[in-house]
């Protein structure tokens, strides 16, 4: 092969593998392990601050290292993808976003929790305003963006057109247009974690956390371990979307009630109707729930974490339905645990700890209806100081035939249920089909 800088680069041609061809020019690679030299050398952030200005900008921008003072960067894991975009020469590296006419739909906060270290450590409350309140600093030439958008949007689902048409959700012109769009407020957010806080809610020390997610990612942010002083880490996963049906002041109006749906994403279920599972039906019962609250002068939202198949992923996730299917017996309840426990090593890691900072930062204090059984939700909620009033289960009528499996085994492992959960012995009646 040619060898353009006069090196040993032809050492890195391995057996197996294409010649590379000449070793192409390299920027100078800035790294930022070392806080002495460069890279990460931002303010520091005061997490929980309620004055945004002392609180100090969360900098995660590659464009300038000498202003970063987070690790890891913007967009989850779409950070990868704009890194293609760049290595494929598409996207300018110094690119500069154009922020103007993108500020939020509507306002939402400040709030109490805003103020409070504790309440909300796994998004920015003020990654919505930052184009507001960071203004004179982005003017500076400070690479400041929003981890949080704003905006609003009709919906249009089968399922809410036809109770439309059954005369379940009434058109009121406003929330429900006529025809059957539902008008609703949507946000999405990205995570951004303040890592002693992330430690404190999983009951571990913040070493332990950065070692584990050091060594666990394959070593990609070596600043997790080298820089102790950096606090601030935006992760490589799925954020969050926020639905909010009807007035967003009902949400923080004591007077006005509260409907609320937390769902994590299955895509087999939400998106393609896959029947192994309730999550769609649950979901447009949630939307349901949202409408007829908002029609009663109240408010509604949906909370849709990117956490697939339990956060464990697609892939887990489609082996264990095999694996459940191919078991002596064929799928049932009372093996459904068991058989993601074999397959990934542990049930759930979905660590409903953080989910209630999304509800901290809209300023809910009180869900007068909880449109979920699950205990690690409730659970979480309660804990993070929420009052919830009523818990509304899946109606049985919702539920797939093959769901059944899902469904028992879950209320019978401690998911809410207005009726007796079932027994050991219940569960092994309940069969859902085979690979067919
Ligand atoms: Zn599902």
């Amino acid at each position: 092969m040619s060898d353009g800088n006069g090196s040993a680069a032809g050492n890195l041609t391995q057996p197996g593998l294409p010649e590379t061809g000449a070793l192409p020019k390299r920027r100078h690679i800035v790294l930022t392990s070392h806080s002495n030299r460069s890279g990460l050398k931002g303010n520091p952030v005061q997490w929980g601050h309620g004055d945004p200005l002392q609180r100090g900008a969360i900098v995660a921008t590659v464009t300038d290292p000498n202003h970063r003072n987070a690790i890891g960067t913007h967009s989850g894991s779409y950070a990868v993808y704009r890194a293609l975009a760049v290595a494929s020469g598409v996207l300018d590296p110094d690119h500069r976003p154009d922020f103007t006419n993108t500020s939020p739909a509507i306002p939402i906060g400040p709030h109490p929790s805003w103020a409070d270290p504790e309440k909300i450590v796994s998004l920015d409350p003020f990654g919505a305003l930052v184009g507001d309140v960071y203004r004179d600093k982005i003017a500076e030439g400070l690479d400041i963006r929003p981890t949080i958008a704003v905006t609003r949007a009709h919906i249009q689902m089968p399922e809410l057109l036809e109770a439309v048409r059954q005369g379940r959700i009434k058109e009121d012109g406003e929330i429900v247009k006529p025809g059957g769009d539902l008008v609703v407020t949507k946000a999405a957010v990205e995570p951004v974690w303040y890592l002693p806080g992330v430690a404190q809610r999983l009951g571990v020390s913040e070493d332990e956390l950065r070692y584990a997610l050091f060594e666990q990612t394959g070593g990609m942010f070596p600043e997790l371990v080298t820089r102790f002083d950096v606090k601030v880490f935006l992760p490589p996963i799925g954020g969050i979307t926020v639905y909010i049906v009807g007035d967003p002041d009902a949400i923080t109006d004591p007077a006005r009630p509260l409907a609320v749906r937390v769902h994590d994403e299955c895509n087999g279920s939400d998106v393609f109707g896959s029947d192994i599972c309730t999550c769609r039906p649950y979901l447009v019962h949630g939307l349901e729930e949202c409408i007829a609250t908002a029609q009663q002068g109240g408010a509604g939202l949906i909370i849709y974490f990117r956490k697939e198949g339990r956060a464990l992923g697609e892939v887990t996730k489609f082996l264990v339905y095999n694996a459940r299917k191919r078991q002596e017996g064929g799928d049932r309840a009372d093996a459904y645990f068991a058989r993601t426990e074999c397959v990934a090593g542990v049930q759930d890691v979905r660590f409903q700890e953080l989910m209630p900072d999304v509800l901290h930062w809209l300023g809910v204090t009180r869900i007068d209806r909880f449109v979920s059984m699950s205990d690690m939700k409730y659970n979480a909620l309660v804990r993070s100081g929420i009052e919830i009033v009523e818990r509304v289960p899946i109606p049985d009528d919702l539920v797939p035939p093959d769901a059944r499996v899902e469904i028992e085994a879950k209320k019978a492992a401690g998911y809410y249920t207005d009726k007796v959960a079932p027994t050991e012995e219940d569960l092994a009646q309940v069969k859902g089909r085979g690979l067919e």
